[in-house]
């Protein structure tokens, strides 16, 4: 029997790049071989030279196909086989291999935020919905917009075999978060691939689309990020809280690199406000949600467990944000 095969990568979107994807059908069972495309069409090879390349590196079940059907998360290498500079999987790939022995997790919360008609889901053609206060994890009619293709997104990840481990609705209306997590350094990125290209797939069906925008109102309203949970095995043993203590004069160290690799917008989103730090400071602190870095309460009170990086936005690169906090902390 032929299956599809849904082959998704990173394209070369500048300064946010997208998803892409196309259909393989297989008819005889094999496993998905390496696969061509217009690279030129991506902004990921000039014209004369257009050919780039698939690899494919994680298959996972298709949940909106069913049946045997495959979704393949692919790297992109250029003709003469080398990474494409947009494939910060393969960067990834070098220092997930090299920190291997402190086994790694993150866990990643992802809020977007849902658009129809050109404004958020929800919100009053003409005006402002009431200010936020009674939508975050809200219930009713008057307070959420979308659960329908939140729940149906849910379900998508939970077929898939995806690391989902939960959703809620966000602060301003029309925008939530799903988490991935935890999950290890290329397993995170490959998850976190497969679940948004889902949630853009679903929103075909509702003629939603979601967007990563870091700041898509201003004014009081808060912006999306993409908190970063991070732990090594060392911070998870018993007196864990001296190597989350020791990580955090590093990650100021090198704050300024973070920043400049956090989403493009950042500087709208961390302004010190709305739950926040301010892009050019760096502030750490127990259960501080106004802090760069978060230790949660639970963790202090264990001494031992994960620190939350509260700088990533929505529309980061997984692989490149893992891969610097990692080098960060570890090399
Ligand atoms: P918040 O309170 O900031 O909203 P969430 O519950 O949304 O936090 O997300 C926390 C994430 O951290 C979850 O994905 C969870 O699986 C993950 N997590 C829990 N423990 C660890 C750990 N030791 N290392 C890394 N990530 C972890
Ligand atoms: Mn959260
Ligand atoms: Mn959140
Ligand atoms: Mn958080």
């Amino acid at each position: 029997m032929a299956i599809r095969a849904e082959y998704i990568w990173v394209d070369g979107t500048d300064p946010t790049p997208k998803l892409r994807s196309k259909t393989k059908v297989i008819h005889d069972g094999s496993e998905p071989p390496e696969w061509g495309y217009d690279g030129s069409s991506t902004n990921q090879a000039p014209g004369a030279a257009s050919d780039c390349i698939l690899r494919p590196v994680f298959t996972c079940p298709d949940p909106i196909r069913g049946g045997d059907n495959i979704l393949v998360v692919c790297e992109v290498f250029n003709a003469d086989g080398t990474p494409n500079r947009t494939n910060e999987r393969a960067a990834m790939r070098a220092t997930a291999e090299r920190h291997a022995a402190h086994d790694c997790w993150f866990g990643v919360e992802q809020e977007y935020t849902m658009y129809q008609n050109g404004r958020p889901l929800g919100w009053p053609k003409n005006g402002y919905p009431a200010p936020q206060g009674p939508f975050y994890c809200g219930v009713g009619s008057d307070e959420v917009y979308g659960r329908n293709i939140v729940e149906e997104h849910m379900e998508a990840c939970i077929d898939a075999g995806l690391k989902i481990s939960g959703v809620n609705a966000e602060v301003m209306p029309g925008q939530w978060e799903f988490q991935i997590g935890p999950a290890g350094p290329l397993e995170q990125g490959d998850h976190m691939v497969v679940a948004r290209w889902l949630l853009y797939r679903i929103g075909e069906d509702y003629g939603v689309d979601m967007r990563l925008d870091p700041k898509p109102m201003r004014g009081d309203w808060n912006g999306a990020g993409c908190h970063y949970n991070f732990s090594s095995k060392a911070m998870r043993e018993d007196g864990g809280i001296k190597a989350i203590e020791a990580a955090m004069p590093k990650l100021e160290a090198r704050a300024a690199l973070h920043i400049s690799n956090y989403g493009d917008g950042i500087e709208a989103r961390l302004t010190g406000k709305h739950e926040t730090c301010a892009y050019n400071e760096f502030r750490y602190g127990v259960g501080d949600r106004g802090a760069s870095v978060r230790i949660p309460l639970g963790v202090a009170q264990d001494g031992k467990g994960y620190l939350e990086d509260r700088r990533p936005c929505a529309n980061i690169d997984p692989y490149l944000v893992g891969r610097l906090l990692m080098e960060t902390i570890l090399d």
